[in-house]
């Protein structure tokens, strides 16, 4: 397995050493990843000063995470929670990242899935071997003093994660915004606000990262700018609001919105634009095609479930856990690694035919709404949008996928869509129970019953919050 600290390597780790068919003396394969950090966490897991990690393929050097120091979940614990493995009762709704760092390592040790994990060790290449059926795998370990690692594999899985790689809008003067006074970052190396402080800064992004560092940045900067499509040029509290950024011009330190207002005078803008997908261990394996077919930056097509090739190699011999977005990660990890499992034992599980029909659909829905911007269905082709009455549900997903499975005991609870749809407005309420001092209050003892007591507990925040406005 290509990475296997994260939540989506120790999800297919667990998965697999679990399943009684690939347990024993019998057990088909033995079970090796490969995980360029030291430890376990992924992008949950701070960045050490001074850790360099080796992530081949990128043109420059990329930090190991994107968390930021402030970073809490993003979710309600009790959704993201994987099968049958709740986080400790009290835990805060919303808790901090090392909260969910530490639960990581909990489940890993839980399941004892850290004797399968090389750790310090980058996968670099990966090559199909069609004489011997094999995948040629090449890796180098260590911290300092790098050694040479090879191996050969009946099967492989990329857990390798999908927020390394920035994503840079292609704003005309992008490329010349860089000067004297002038900078520009992207949130995957944001840590903290205080090297902002006295700055005038614009943050491009309308997802919840960039609505969290602008918020945090209105203690240091001089002025918070937030671009965001569609917005209107207004004030959020000490967020100034602005709607897409269509140029930059470093000549006069100006910056120009689609509403045809512009500011000027900003010193620092920070991209939250999103990461691009980067398997750089497979370069030259797949056909490096334009949008919709073959690799692109932010998709792989065809794939059956988001997971499985339909052309150029078998689907019992590769898988990707991870790829799709906007849904609940690691449950949704599980499911996929437990269908994963399945199609490696017996590939006639998969029926092709129906699998290319579900992507036709797919294909023709985001077809439809694309304008014929095939670089939309790229875009789009993994995203997973709650509510949308066309598109597949990520609980019809993941049901879906433990019935491919045959997997009998997990179960897609059905407060789970509700939970879901509810999240924006917990998320704020908890920030304001936690501002007031009594979140701790709200949480303590709730979960040493199980479930049944966070699902109450959501419910009444949801309350709280309704009864407030
Ligand atoms: C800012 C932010 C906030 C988020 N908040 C939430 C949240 O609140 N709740 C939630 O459920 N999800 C959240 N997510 C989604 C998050 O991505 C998932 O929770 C999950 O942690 C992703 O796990 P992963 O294993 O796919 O990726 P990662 O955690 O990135 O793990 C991938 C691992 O693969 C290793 N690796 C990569 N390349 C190689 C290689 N060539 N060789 C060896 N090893 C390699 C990496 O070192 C890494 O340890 C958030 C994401 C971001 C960016």
């Amino acid at each position: 397995m290509n990475g296997g600290g994260g939540a989506a390597g120790l999800a297919a780790l667990r998965v697999f050493v679990d399943r009684p068919e690939l347990k024993g003396p019998n057990a088909p394969w033995e079970i090796h990843a490969f995980e360029a950090r030291k430890d376990i966490g992924g992008m949950w897991m701070n960045e050490d000063p001074g850790e360099s990690v080796v992530y081949s393929g990128y043109d420059d050097p990329v930090p190991p995470t994107p968390l930021y120091n402030s970073l809490t979940t993003m979710g309600p614990h009790p959704i993201m929670a994987f099968h049958d493995f709740l986080f400790p009762p009290s835990t805060s709704l919303f808790p901090p990242a090392s909260h969910v760092l530490d639960y990581l390592r909990a489940y890993a040790d839980h399941f004892d899935l850290r004797r399968h994990i090389r750790f310090l060790t980058s996968v670099e290449s990966l090559r199909w071997n069609t004489e011997i059926s094999k995948w040629e795998l090449i890796a180098v370990e260590g911290d300092k003093d790098k050694r040479p690692v090879k191996g050969l594999y009946d099967a492989m899985i990329f857990a390798n994660g999908s927020y390394r790689k920035p994503r840079l809008p292609s704003i005309p003067g992008i490329g010349e915004w860089e000067g004297t006074g002038r900078k520009f970052t992207h949130a995957v190396s944001y840590r903290e606000p205080s090297p902002f402080r006295g700055l005038n800064v614009l943050v491009v992004g309308a997802g919840p990262t960039g609505m969290d560092i602008s918020n945090e940045l209105t203690q240091t900067a001089r002025v918070v700018y937030r671009s965001a499509p569609g917005a209107s040029r207004t004030d959020e509290g000490a967020i100034l609001m602005r709607g897409r950024v269509i140029a930059l011009h470093p000549e006069d330190n100006r910056v120009d919105y689609e509403d045809g207002t512009s500011d000027t005078g900003i010193e620092h803008i920070i991209f939250a634009t999103g990461y691009t997908f980067s398997f750089p261990s497979m370069e030259g394996l797949v056909p490096d095609a334009n949008p919709p077919s073959g690799l692109s930056t932010s998709h792989i097509y065809p794939l059956a479930r988001h997971i499985f090739p339909l052309r150029d190699y078998s689907p019992r011999t590769l898988a990707f856990v991870g790829l799709p977005t906007l849904l609940v990660p690691f449950p949704t990890f599980e499911d996929q690694s437990q269908a994963i499992a399945t199609i490696f034992l017996n590939g006639d599980k998969l029926d092709r035919a129906a699998e290319e029909a579900k992507i036709s659909e797919r294909y023709n829905i985001l077809h439809k709404r694309s304008k014929s911007k095939l670089s939309y269905i790229a875009e789009q082709w993994h995203r997973f949008r709650h509510g949308d009455p066309e598109l597949e549900d990520q609980f019809e997903y993941r049901r879906e996928l433990l019935a491919l499975a045959g997997k009998k005991g997990w179960e897609v609870q059905s407060w789970e869509a509700q939970v879901w749809g509810d999240t924006p407005v917990m998320r704020k309420e908890w920030a304001k129970l936690v501002k007031s001092g009594v979140s701790e209050d709200w949480v303590r003892g709730v979960g040493e019953k199980g479930v049944g007591e966070w699902v109450e507990l959501m419910h009444k925040v949801v309350q709280h919050a309704k009864q407030q406005h």
